[in-house]
């Protein structure tokens, strides 16, 4: 070992690389292959470090053999577990840069910087905000929602709030269905879980009567309502709010309209019917987004958007003097972006999604979620002509949910559907997961996969009918 950290020999490296890579390439390729599985005891074991250094070519070779197989599972084309995206082969190029090039996106004037800006200002221009608006990229969702949220907070509080913290008592509304995303991030900015309305929902979102009778109350009893949460996309069913509605409230009540659109905002690249469910998407004050769904990018990376960029700036922005930046040189490419979130070091996330949509473009990108609809739809076709089985909630946009044998008390459905789910996920056939719905535990299939194809969505019903049919039988 010399005393560097850098490779002794870059041709031996090379070769170490290249080797690795093709093993990527083939796992990407062969995917259909490569179903999740259980990770072995002694895999798991081997993973505890003793710091011994073993050199990069036997690293690459355990990559290799103790990492590359035991995935999640979601570059399967059956896997439609939660909602996860099954990453893309451009994946491997932006991943490939980002670690060279080893970018902090935290601000000064570099290429990574501009490239993070033309993600933000072309998912921008496909929302609908105007060029006022402004964004960062983020983990995903779960922290854009923070961000919009604290914008909100500083909208309805004025910026003292970041010194005296909140006063007085803010109220928050969504529907019944809001991800828990929204319940954290309210819990995190101090206003209290309690304080988040939820308000009931059907299968075209929120109830605006009971929205609009839920301000009211809360500002009799002295609150102050600052934000109405939508959501494009609910994580259950796949709903989306009338967010159009939602628009028409918030402005008549001066609230901060937030839409969670962690998956479902990108149907606004799908093809009628399922783009018209962003109407109005274009109207909300903060959106909060995720590229690691339903545009299948690598994880992670999400997306908050916000309506009014210099509102965002002003409840961020801090700099203390070793971060000043100045016009020229790499101290400048003013307005950095630890001046739009809670993180000061950031790496590269924008290159895979510039690498995506500079790959297959907005149209390829389009056509996939198009394909995921319409793979939802035909699933839940193949559940209405299966005698035993029932759909449990419309299919709207990319979920499909259902129980596997409507026959039976709710009590055994809950039962079948879940030792249904586990077997089909143990012997690599096919992932789905499980959600409630009046009661029941049911299936379900969120479609966010863009090597499933009908073949696939007709196999896995078949397969849940058998599988149904075997475990009653032995019950
Ligand atoms: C996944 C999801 C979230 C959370 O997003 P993360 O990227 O996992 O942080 C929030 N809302 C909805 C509707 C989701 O589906």
């Amino acid at each position: 070992m010399t005393d560097t950290l850098d490779p002794e020999d870059w041709d031996d490296f090379r070769k170490t690389a290249h080797v690795l890579l093709d093993a990527c390439i083939d796992r990407l390729a062969e995917a259909r292959a490569h179903p999740w599985q259980p990770l072995p005891e002694a895999t798991r074991q081997s993973y505890a470090l003793d710091g011994t250094a073993r050199g990069e070519a036997a690293t690459a070779q355990r990559l290799i053999d103790d990492v590359l197989p035991f995935g999640t599972g979601n570059t399967h084309p059956r896997f439609w577990g939660w909602v996860h995206g099954t990453g893309l082969a451009s994946g491997l190029l932006s991943e490939m840069a980002a670690a060279t090039v080893n970018a902090n996106c935290g601000g000064r004037d570099h290429g990574m910087i501009h490239v993070e800006r033309a993600v933000i200002d072309w998912s921008r221009r496909i929302m609908g905000f105007p060029e006022t608006a402004s964004g960062v990229l983020v983990t995903g969702t779960s922290q854009a929602t923070v961000l919009a949220l604290a914008t909100a907070r500083q909208r309805a509080l004025g910026p003292a709030v970041r010194s005296t913290g909140v006063r007085g008592r803010l109220t928050a509304y969504a529907g019944a269905g809001v991800h828990n995303a929204t319940r954290k991030a309210i819990e995190l900015l101090g206003i209290g879980a309690d304080n988040l309305r939820r308000i009931p929902e059907d299968d075209r979102g929120m109830d605006c009567d009971a929205l609009r009778a839920a301000i009211a109350e809360d500002r009799a009893q002295g609150a102050t309502p600052f934000v109405i949460v939508g959501t494009a996309g609910s994580v259950d069913f796949g709903r989306f709010d009338d967010l159009n509605a939602l628009a028409d409230i918030a402005r008549d009540e001066a609230l901060w309209l937030h839409i969670d659109g962690a998956f479902g905002a990108w149907a606004r690249l799908a093809d009628a019917p399922w783009r018209a469910l962003t109407d109005g998407i274009e109207r909300a004050d903060s959106l909060a987004c995720d590229f690691h769904k339903w545009m299948y990018v690598p994880y992670d990376c999400g997306l908050c958007l916000i309506r009014n960029g210099d509102e965002h700036f002003a409840t961020f922005a801090a700099r203390p003097a070793y971060l000043a930046s100045h016009g020229e040189g790499l101290s400048g490419g003013d307005p950095w972006f630890c001046d739009f979130g809670t993180d000061l070091s950031r790496g590269a996330r924008a290159l895979k999604v510039w690498c995506a949509v500079e790959s297959y473009g907005a149209s390829g990108l389009g056509a996939a979620i198009t394909g995921n609809c319409r793979a939802a739809a035909r699933m839940g076709a193949a559940v209405t002509a299966q005698p035993a089985m029932a759909l449990m909630a419309p299919v709207i946009s990319n979920l499909c949910v259902f129980t596997a044998d409507a026959s039976l008390p709710p009590k055994a459905q809950t039962a079948l559907n879940k030792a249904i789910a586990a077997s089909l996920q143990l012997d690599g056939t096919a992932v789905f997961s499980t959600t409630e719905a009046r009661g029941i535990t049911c299936l379900r299939a969120a479609i966010a996969n863009h090597r499933t194809t009908p073949e696939d969505i007709d196999a896995a019903i078949a397969a849940v009918a058998a599988r149904a049919d075997a475990l009653t039988q032995a019950a």
